[in-house]
């Protein structure tokens, strides 16, 4: 048992089964045991490796997507550059360097990032030096003003719940206790569920996921593009509308069972889109493989690869068929972007 499979068993034993939700928050975010909070997660000898940290091609793309949006929405200034769930800030680091040549771009950004891990925030100063962001706990907090938003693999890590249609109603799967050892189970038949086309068309035997926590960021996320300007790009693993158990745990690059390692395994779900994209007067949608290449990934690979020979030229050329291919994250990967009625549209989603 990890120390935070002790704490959450205690916790049960005394006031009854959790919910998936509480347990992925736990897991993930426990001051002394969560899995953000103690881990290096990404990279080779992390647990995971994300888009930015397979290329610096991902962020410069995209950094001049936002940049070419700012453009094309009249160069507010000054405006929020926002990143939820920055992880090491590999990301915004290579949106930064290359909008450097963008008239006006770096003079009017106001770098703010959203991030829960105090050690994560230590590793985010060091890589966007000299760059000064500023520090948010919650996405609620983001400043009154035009705001350009990115988020990657931020949404599939907050905690989701999970409903089953039982022949007696919906019930919620919950984690208790069985001989001991923390184990699903599904509450008595519930009054209510969430009112998503998700839950109204479920047959019975469906499990639907839903996560508060998702759709109470993108609320907020939205709040200042709303009112000023501005546009949030999600990016994440997932589909427009999943259906069953996506919860998962992975550990040393392999799947582990959700409740074999609590605080030593990143938790995810899938991220469902329809109910984001529901948020906003107008989105976007599209594989991550369209999008880049729309954005000319091949263009900025072959360019990149005439410094590169041997281990480096491969590696390279595995970066790019690792972010665009449809086998591997091109069409898992799904980008999303919000914005206000009549706004353009970022390249790479026209
Ligand atoms: N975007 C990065 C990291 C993704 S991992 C990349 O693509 O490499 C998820 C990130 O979200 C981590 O930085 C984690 O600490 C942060 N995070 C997770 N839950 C959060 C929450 N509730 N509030 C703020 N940050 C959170």
């Amino acid at each position: 048992m990890t120390p935070l499979a002790r704490l959450l068993a205690k916790r049960i034993r005394e006031t009854g089964p959790i919910t998936v939700a509480d347990y992925m928050a736990e897991c993930l975010l426990h001051p002394v045991h969560g899995y953000y909070t103690t881990r290096e997660p990404f990279g080779t000898q992390g647990d995971f490796t994300t888009a930015p940290e397979i290329s610096q091609m991902f962020g410069e793309l995209l950094g001049l997507a936002l940049a070419q949006a700012w453009l094309d929405q009249g160069q507010p200034a000054p405006f929020t550059l926002a990143e939820l769930g920055p992880g090491r800030g590999t990301l915004m680091a290579d949106a930064m360097r290359a909008t450097r040549a963008v008239p006006g771009f770096h003079a009017a950004a106001r770098i703010v990032l959203v991030e829960a891990s105090p050690r994560l925030r230590a590793i985010q100063a060091r890589t966007l030096a000299p760059h000064v962001p500023r520090w948010l706990d919650r996405v609620e907090d983001l400043p009154d003003q035009p705001t350009f938003l990115i988020a990657n693999e931020f949404l599939d890590a907050l905690p989701i719940r999970q409903f089953l249609l039982s022949p007696e109603g919906w019930r919620e799967r919950l984690v208790g206790l069985q001989d001991e050892a923390l184990a699903f189970g599904l509450s008595a038949p519930l009054p209510q569920v969430p009112d998503t086309p998700a839950f109204r068309t479920a047959t019975p035997g469906d499990l639907v996921e839903h996560s508060a926590a998702a759709q109470s960021a993108v609320v907020a996320a939205l709040r200042p593009i709303l009112r000023h300007g501005g546009l949030a790009l999600f990016i994440d693993y997932g589909g427009w509308r999943s259906r069953g158990d996506t919860l998962q745990a992975l550990r040393a690059h392999a799947f582990d069972p959700p409740l074999a390692h609590p605080g030593e395994a990143d938790l995810t779900a899938h991220v469902d889109f329809e109910p984001l994209a529901a948020l906003a007067p107008a989105h976007a949608y599209a594989t991550q493989g369209q999008v880049l290449l729309r954005l000319g990934i091949e263009l900025r690979a072959d360019r990149l690869a005439r410094g590169l020979t041997g281990a480096a030229l491969e590696n390279h050329r595995a970066a790019l068929a690792r972010l665009t291919d449809p086998a591997e994250m091109g069409s898992l990967f799904k980008m999303l972007v919000l914005t206000r009625a009549g706004a353009p549209l970022p390249p790479g989603f026209a």
